[in-house]
């Protein structure tokens, strides 16, 4: 898929996002490979109302900008992208929401949060019956990002569902395609609403 197609796509997908809730007050952040395996992120501080193409930028294996002009900076937390792309070298999207209900969640849930069950869990690339124990990890918030990128290294053999939570912060999901990376975000925040509202009862 071309720079271009996939760029088109994953606006499309910010926006509808943007809509449903997950990325109030310009936060959230996005990224992708392209065809020349070259590391694009969204830009920081933009509406994703508004968000195009003019507003993804190149970044390195390390997560600087390629580029000369100094107004123009990567999200924040870019490392935490740049860090999932080393671990998992298939990845090839990486979406980042601030979707209310895995925030309220992992307000509740420390270290991990389980789901067992449920038939939305075949979302997840690999799983293929309900009847399963899903365990996705709960990061604590941190704004030093180099504890984000220690933090994934040290528990990558938790991280098979190709999605983590922060605490009282978000989700990040991926895949090997934009396709891949949207069912697991969606998966993780459908089960996270399922089990929110389930706790209330
Ligand atoms: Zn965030």
């Amino acid at each position: 898929m071309s720079t271009y197609s996939i760029i088109q796509e994953l606006i499309e997908t910010i926006k509808v996002y943007n809509l449903k809730g997950w990325s109030p007050a310009t936060s959230t952040n996005y990224s992708f490979i392209d065809e020349n395996m070259q590391m694009w992120i969204s830009r920081s501080g933009i509406d994703k109302r508004l968000i195009s193409e003019n507003d993804f930028i190149p970044i390195d294996k390390n997560g600087h900008f390629i580029g000369e002009n100094p107004a123009i900076y990567p999200s924040a937390e870019t490392l935490i992208h740049t860090s999932i792309y080393k671990l998992f070298p298939e990845t090839k999207v990486i979406l980042h929401s601030h979707s209310v209900y895995p925030v309220l969640l992992s307000s509740i849930k420390k270290n991990y949060l389980e789901f067992e069950g449920i038939e939305l869990q075949k979302g997840f690339k690999g799983v293929d019956s309900h009847h399963t124990t899903i365990k996705i990890p709960v990061f604590e918030n941190s704004q030093d990002m180099s504890f984000f990128e220690k933090e994934l290294f040290s528990h990558k053999s938790k991280l098979i569902h190709y999605c983590f939570v922060i605490s009282k912060h978000g989700t990040y999901a991926w895949g090997n395609t934009l396709f891949e990376a949207k069912k697991h975000l969606e998966t993780l925040d459908y089960l996270c609403q399922f089990e929110w509202f389930i706790n209330q009862k």
